[in-house]
C-alpha cells in the first residue's frame, strides 16, 4: 500500500521568518513550496556587492544566533532530510563588545561583553558607580526569564498547554517588573546619569519604538545585548539568510522567486491555496495551509481583498523606518569597531521630530556599522564598508523629498563627532529609503519592524499567528506576534508551525 501524498503547505515570502517556518514544516513532513516577489531570498536580510565593497542591507545586530542553531537541529533530526545536502553547523563568532558610543562632548564608552568591563568602563569614563549598571542589567534579565515563555514564545491568542506553569513563574517575579511609565522614566529613575540613560533608552530602537513613550516593560531588551550577548555570523548576517536557506534545500522545499502571490484562495471559511501573478493572468495552486510571511497590511488588504480586515491593528502605529546610506569609504578609521553609535544632544527633541515631523532634525542619532573591520575581504585593501542609518518615520512620501539634507545633516553630525569629514572619502554610495524597504519587502510604509511597541498595549494588538477568519491560514514575521528583529521573526515562525501541526 502506497503512503498518502504529504500535506502541502504554501508559503508567501521568503523572509527569514518564512523560511524557518518552511525548515519546520518541511522537517515535519510537509511538501512546502515557498513563493516570492523578489529575486531571491532574504527579503530584509539580504546582501548586495558595489565595485568591491560588499554590504548586509538590513539587519546588521545579531542576538541569539541559538534560535538559527536549533533551526539547524531540527532539520538534521528530520527523517526526511537530505543529509548529502545538510550544510556544515551555523558559523558565527561571539564578539568581545557590543557597540561603541560617542557623544559630541567627548564622551566615548565601549560596552564590552564581560559585565566586569563594561562596569569598569562606565564608572571611570562617567564616574559613577558601576553597581548602579550591575542592578540595571540584573533587573533587566529579571523581567527577560519571568516574561519570555509568554511573551515570546508561544501565541499570546491561543490556549496553550503551560500557560498555567508559566504565568505562575512569571507570578514570582511579578513584583519585579516594571508595569508603569515609560522605558525612559525607568531609566532616568535608576540611572540618573545622562549618556548612561540614554544609551539604554536607545533599546526601544531595537523594535522601532520611543523610549519616551514605551513601556518600561522594554528593559527586557539590554539583556539579549549584554546578557546574552552580540554575535557575527561568518560571511556577514546574509549568511543567516544562506544557511537557513540551504536546510530549506536539504529538506526538499521547493522556491519559486519572482513569483508575487496575487491572492490567497479561500472558500467557505477555509483555505484553499494561492493565486499566482503569471503572463497569462493567474494560476492557481492548491494546498492544505497558507502561511502569509508577507507584512500583515498587504496580506489583508492585497491578497484577502474580500476579507474583513481587523481595522484596530492595522491602524497600529507604525515602527520607525530608517535611512541608510551604504558608503564605500577610503581610508580606515581608528575610533570606529563594528557596531558605533553617534549620539544626539537631545534625545526626547530627536523622537519628538520623528513622530511630528518624520525626520530627526539638525541632529540625528546616527549608527555606523562597518563589517570590514571583522571580515576584511568586505572591503578593499585599506577601506571600510560604511553602514550609515538614521531613524525616521514611517512616511515614505514625506521622507522620500528630504533624502540630500538628510546626507548633509548626517555628514555634519559625523564630522562634529568624530572630527573627520568623511565626504571626500566616499568612494561609491547607495541608499536605501523607506520607499525603498517598502518597494523591496512589501513592508507597509517602510516600516522595520512592524507596529511599533510605543503603547503597552502592543505586545497584544499585533497580528495573531492563526486566522480566526480562515481555516488553514496562518501569519509569521515581523509585523505579526512577538514582533520584528531577527530573534523574534525566528519565534514566530516557531510559533506559528507549532500552530499548524496543532490545527491541521
Ligand atoms: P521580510 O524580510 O519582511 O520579508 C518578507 C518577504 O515577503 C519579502 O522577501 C517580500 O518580497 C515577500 N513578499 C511580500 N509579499 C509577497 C507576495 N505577495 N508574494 C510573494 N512574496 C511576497 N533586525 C535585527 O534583528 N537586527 C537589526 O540590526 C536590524 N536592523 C535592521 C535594519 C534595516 C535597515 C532593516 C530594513 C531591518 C532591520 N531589522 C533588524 C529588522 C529585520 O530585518 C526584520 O524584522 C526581519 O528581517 C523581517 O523578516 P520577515 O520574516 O518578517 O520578512
Amino acid at each position: 500500500m502506497s503512503s498518502p501524498a504529504p500535506k502541502r503547505a504554501l508559503v508567501i515570502g521568503a523572509g527569514i521568518a518564512g523560511l524557518a517556518s518552511a525548515v519546520r514544516l518541511a522537517a515535519q513532513g510537509w511538501k512546502v513550496i515557498v513563493y516570492e516577489s523578489a529575486a531571491e531570498p532574504g527579503g530584509k536580510l539580504r546582501e548586495a556587492f558595489q565595485d568591491g565593497f560588499r554590504f548586509d542591507l538590513g539587519p546588521s545586530l545579531f542576538t541569539m544566533p541559538e534560535l538559527v542553531v536549533k533551526l539547524h537541529d531540527v532539520a538534521a533530526r528530520s527523517p526526511v532530510v537530505d543529509p548529502r545536502k545538510m550544510p556544515p553547523p551555523f558559523a558565527f563568532e561571539k564578539l568581545d563588545r557590543s557597540t561603541h558610543y560617542f557623544w559630541e562632548d567627548g564622551v566615548q564608552l565601549t560596552a564590552w561583553a564581560d559585565r566586569t568591563s563594561f562596569r569598569n568602563e562606565v564608572q571611570s569614563k562617567l564616574n559613577i558607580d558601576g553597581q548602579l549598571v550591575e542592578d540595571h542589567l540584573n533587573h533587566s534579565h529579571q523581567i527577560f526569564e519571568a516574561t519570555r515563555r509568554i511573551f515570546m514564545e508561544q501565541s499570546l491568542h491561543e490556549r496553550p498547554k503551560n500557560r498555567l506553569s508559566d504565568l505562575k513563574k512569571a507570578g514570582r517575579n511579578l513584583f519585579r517588573l516594571p508595569f508603569l511609565g515609560s522605558l525612559h522614566r525607568l531609566n532616568r529613575k535608576r540611572l540618573r546619569e545622562p549618556h548612561l540613560v540614554q544609551l539604554f533608552d536607545r533599546y526601544a530602537t531595537y523594535n522601532g519604538s520611543d523610549p519616551y513613550r514605551a513601556p518600561a516593560m522594554m528593559h527586557i531588551i539590554p539583556h539579549l545585548e549584554h546578557g546574552i550577548g552580540t554575535f557575527f555570523p561568518k560571511g556577514g548576517m546574509a549568511a543567516i539568510t544562506q544557511h537557513v536557506v540551504n536546510l530549506c534545500l536539504a529538506l526538499g522545499v521547493e522556491f519559486h522567486f519572482n513569483q508575487p502571490v496575487k491572492r490567497i484562495a479561500h472558500i467557505k471559511g477555509k483555505v484553499q491555496g494561492v493565486k499566482l501573478e503569471t503572463a497569462s493572468g493567474g494560476e492557481r495552486v492548491l494546498g492544505d495551509v497558507v502561511i502569509s510571511n508577507a507584512d500583515i497590511h498587504p496580506t489583508y488588504r492585497q491578497l484577502l481583498p474580500d476579507l474583513t480586515p481587523p481595522e484596530k491593528t492595522l491602524s497600529q502605529e507604525r515602527s520607525t523606518s530608517g535611512v541608510v546610506f551604504y558608503w564605500g569609504i577610503r581610508g580606515t578609521h581608528a575610533p570606529l569597531h563594528l557596531h558605533n553609535i553617534l549620539f544626539s544632544k537631545d534625545y526626547r527633541r530627536e523622537f519628538d521630530n520623528i513622530r511630528e515631523k518624520g525626520h530627526p532634525g539638525d541632529d540625528p542619532t546616527v549608527y555606523i556599522n562597518i563589517t570590514s573591520k571583522l571580515q576584511s575581504s568586505d572591503a578593499p585593501a585599506g577601506c571600510e564598508n560604511w553602514f550609515v542609518m538614521i531613524n525616521v518615520g514611517a512616511r515614505p512620501d514625506e521622507i522620500e523629498a528630504l533624502i540630500p539634507s538628510l546626507r548633509e545633516t548626517v555628514l555634519k553630525k559625523i564630522e562634529r563627532t568624530l572630527g573627520v569629514n568623511i565626504k571626500s572619502l566616499i568612494a561609491n554610495e547607495t541608499i536605501l529609503t523607506p520607499r525603498g524597504i517598502e518597494a523591496q519587502t512589501s513592508s507597509w510604509q517602510g516600516a522595520l519592524y512592524g507596529a511599533s511597541s510605543n503603547s503597552p498595549m502592543a505586545a497584544f494588538l499585533r497580528h495573531r499567528n492563526r486566522s480566526t477568519q480562515l481555516e488553514g491560514l496562518y501569519f509569521c514575521g515581523g509585523s505579526v506576534h512577538p514582533g520584528g528583529g531577527i530573534p523574534l521573526c525566528l519565534l514566530s515562525a516557531h510559533i506559528t508551525s507549532d500552530l499548524i501541526e496543532q490545527f491541521s
